[in-house]
This record gives C-alpha cells, sequence and structure tokens, in this order.
C-alpha cells in the first residue's frame, strides 16, 4: 500500500503526465515539450470524463461474438458488382459517407499539423471510394462513437462504418459486414510495473472500457470480478488511466497500441490474446450490392500491395510485422 504521500507523488506524475499528453496532442511535436508544474497549489481529484459510469454487474452479459451464426466472417462474393440501387445512390450523391471516430490514434485520428483525419481505417475508407469514383477524397466522414455503430447504419445516416468494429453473430442480426480486413486481438493496458499480467490479475482491480464494445462484454465474461468504468471514447480511457483512476484498460491490441504510442513510458500491453477481434466494414443490412462492392475493394487492396503498405504505415512500428491480411470466405 502507498502512504498519503506515494499516492500524491503518483497523482503528480500523473496529472504532469496527463498535461505532457494534451500538450503533445496539441502541438503534435514530442521534442522540446515541457509540462508546466506547480508545486506550490493543491489540487482536487481530477472529474471523470463527460457520460463516464462504472458499469453494472447485473445485466445479462451477451454471448461471445462468433456464438450462434454459423461461419462468423462469411461475406458475399464480390461477382465483379460495380453497379446496384445503393452503388448507383452513392455515385449519384458524388461522396461516400463514411462512418468513423476522430480519436483513434493509428486508425482514424486528426492529424495535429493538417487538421485532416488518417489513419489505417481512413485508407481502407479511401480505397472504396478510389473504386467508386475514381478518388480516394470523394469522403464525408460522420463522428460515430464505438456504442453509434449499428444505430448509423440502420438509421442510413452513414453509407459505410469503417471504425475498428467487429464482426459479430448479435451485431449481424442488425447489419451486414464486408469480409474481415483485419484480424485484432483484445489485450490489457497496465501502467508499467502494476503487477497487472493477465485477466486473472484483473480480479478486484479497475478497469476502462468504452460503452457498446465486444471488449466490456468480453471483460464482464472473462474477469467478473472486475470493477469496470465505462466511458464515450477511448482516449477518455487513457486520460483516466493517468490520472490513475483505473488499473488497466482492456481493448483491441490495434487501439491500446495507439494509446500507448501517446504515451509509451507510462503504459505497457501485457498478457495473452483475449479474442479474435475480425474487423469488417459495417453496411446497412440488405445493401448486397455495397457487400459485394467493397469485398472487390477488400480482394483488390490485398493482392495489388494496398494492403500491405498500409499495415506497414500505420502499425508495422506499434504492432510489429504482419503475417498478413485475413482471406475471404464468400458464401452466396
Ligand atoms: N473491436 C471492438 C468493437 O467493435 C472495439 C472497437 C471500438 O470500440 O472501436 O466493439
Amino acid at each position: 500500500m502507498l502512504g498519503r504521500a506515494g499516492r500524491r507523488a503518483n497523482g503528480r506524475r500523473a496529472l504532469a503526465g496527463l498535461l505532457a499528453a494534451t500538450a503533445l496532442l496539441a502541438t503534435g511535436c514530442a521534442q522540446g515539450t515541457t509540462s508546466p508544474r506547480s508545486d506550490a497549489g493543491s489540487y482536487t481529484e481530477p472529474p471523470l470524463p463527460a457520460n463516464a459510469a462504472v458499469a453494472r454487474t447485473n445485466t445479462p452479459i451477451p454471448p461471445a461474438a462468433g456464438a450462434g451464426c454459423g461461419d462468423l466472417t462469411a461475406s458475399l462474393s464480390p461477382n465483379g458488382t460495380s453497379h446496384g440501387p445503393d452503388l448507383d445512390a452513392v455515385r449519384a450523391r458524388g461522396r461516400l459517407i463514411v462512418g468513423l471516430d476522430p480519436g483513434s490514434n493509428l486508425f482514424s485520428f486528426r492529424d495535429p499539423v493538417s487538421g485532416t483525419l488518417e489513419g489505417f481505417d481512413v485508407d481502407i475508407a479511401g480505397e472504396i471510394a478510389r473504386d467508386l469514383f475514381g478518388d480516394p477524397q470523394r469522403v464525408e466522414y460522420r463522428i460515430l462513437g464505438s456504442a453509434d455503430r449499428e444505430r448509423a447504419l440502420e438509421d442510413h445516416t452513414v453509407d459505410v462504418v469503417v471504425k475498428t468494429m467487429t464482426i459479430t453473430c448479435a451485431r449481424k442480426q442488425q447489419v451486414a459486414f464486408s469480409a474481415p480486413y483485419f484480424m485484432a486481438h483484445q489485450r490489457i493496458l497496465a501502467i508499467k510495473n502494476s503487477g497487472i499480467r493477465s485477466l486473472a490479475d484483473l480480479a478486484g482491480k479497475r478497469v476502462c472500457i468504452v460503452t457498446g464494445t465486444t471488449s466490456l462484454d468480453q471483460i464482464r465474461r472473462g474477469q467478473p470480478a472486475a470493477s469496470i468504468l465505462t466511458v464515450p471514447t477511448w482516449a477518455d480511457c487513457l486520460v483516466v488511466l493517468q490520472q490513475r483512476q483505473v488499473d488497466a484498460v482492456s481493448t483491441d491490441n490495434t487501439i491500446l497500441a495507439g494509446l500507448s504510442v501517446q504515451d509509451p513510458y507510462y503504459a505497457e500491453m501485457v498478457g495473452a490474446d483475449i479474442s479474435d477481434e475480425p474487423y469488417g466494414v459495417g453496411i446497412p443490412k440488405g445493401e448486397d450490392d455495397m457487400v459485394r462492392f467493397v469485398n472487390g475493394t477488400l480482394d483488390r487492396i490485398r493482392t495489388d500491395g494496398t494492403w500491405n503498405r498500409l499495415y506497414q504505415r500505420w502499425l508495422q512500428a506499434a504492432l510489429g510485422p504482419s503475417s498478413g491480411p485475413p482471406q475471404p470466405d464468400y458464401q452466396g
């Protein structure tokens, strides 16, 4: 146990880390960044992010992602599809409306210098637009939280969702998916030297997870003795970890890698893979022409070297060499 002085030192370090990370995000530049520091005043416990809540434990835990729908990642064959009612409507509009999250470092984030959205998911969306319009820039973004993805597709406020979205049987009841374009795995991000090394170590610990995610269901299933703080975005989880309001964050290795790049000296990814998280492009249910077309784009980028190039550009440094893109399983 830490004494009061130790806790205060920890708190100061956490606050300094938060200030440093905020300064880093604001300037987009790691060099020469120093955090303002004052030892003169006192401060109270920092507030939790807006809409943070302690997860209720009395709600039913959904079944595992792949349970109950046969071949989870099966999708429709491209069959050379380039026209259909949904594709033609998007072409007539002149741009593809893509739902994603602007705060997911490495996958979809705002470059602090250029102000444009960048990342692996942004580029996947751009490749779909390239095949639709001959121009990867013909994309309009709609900002979505993790919990908003299915609804946005059901309400047709977006044409596609490209946001680290795991294909699950439960989601397939509401929306359609492309073939998988990435295979992620859930892991744990813990404060360095915290002693947390595995899912078992999360018993009695505080874990930050975003609402509406497979990550939340997975921890509730795998470690019911963890105390879970839910927040709207993964960036919120980094803040509460830096403020020591939680002991760990758990989600896909891809997202955790993006968080640890933002504060590499503070947190580390630990433990074995907890799950497989095959990412698909989310598409409104019934839009078979769009599903086939997107699968055609994914076929192209797997074979023409684009997928490997995108992996190298965005993910190799954080995740290490890739074993290549997941292969499609076309049925129908
Ligand atoms: N892959 C997980 C999911 O689809 C987490 C990703 C996210 O929150 O963006 O629920």
